[in-house]
């Protein structure tokens, strides 16, 4: 734990809207893949995963910055993480109204097994509505 501590690591975070996150003295990521959630530390083996639509953590000493990320991918290597995203947002630029909004929207169209709503579609903005929401902690 003293060499976490001491030797933290370096966190990005990119999508193509530009830099979201980008800071020093992170003692752990976690984010979850298709196999599920896992967490890094200073000094992981190097890992390449693809993420699911999630929640990363990312935690410094007496600090907690929550991202929701949209897909991507993970790559870590010599104390340094890296995420590119498709779309990615701190929680505090997430808009909690609008996010609500969004959920009852995809919730209603679930329901209404109407043949003209795509429930593809329906499925994946309740997710996203869903991963701000976690983000947030509004859930
Ligand atoms: P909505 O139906 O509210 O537009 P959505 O899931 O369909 O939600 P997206 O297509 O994922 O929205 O995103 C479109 C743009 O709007 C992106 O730039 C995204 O960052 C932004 N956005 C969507 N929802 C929110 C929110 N709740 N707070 C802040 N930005 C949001």
């Amino acid at each position: 734990m003293a060499d976490t501590l001491t030797n933290p690591m370096h966190v990005e975070v990119i999508s193509p809207d530009g830099p979201i996150y980008s800071d020093d003295g992170v003692t752990l990521v976690a984010a979850r893949a298709e196999d599920g959630e896992f967490a890094i530390m200073k000094n992981h083996l190097p890992l390449a995963a693809a993420l699911d639509m999630c929640v990363v953590r990312v935690e410094k000493p007496g600090k907690e910055q929550r991202i929701a990320v949209f897909g991507g991918f993970l790559e870590t290597k010599d104390s340094k993480v890296n995420i590119i995203a498709p779309l990615a947002e701190l929680a505090e630029t997430i808009d909690v109204a609008r996010a609500q909004a969004a959920k009852k929207r995809a919730e209603d169209r679930l329901h209404s097994h109407s043949k003209e709503i795509d429930m593809d579609r329906a499925k994946l903005a309740l997710m996203r509505a869903l991963t701000r929401l976690h983000a947030t902690k509004s859930i």
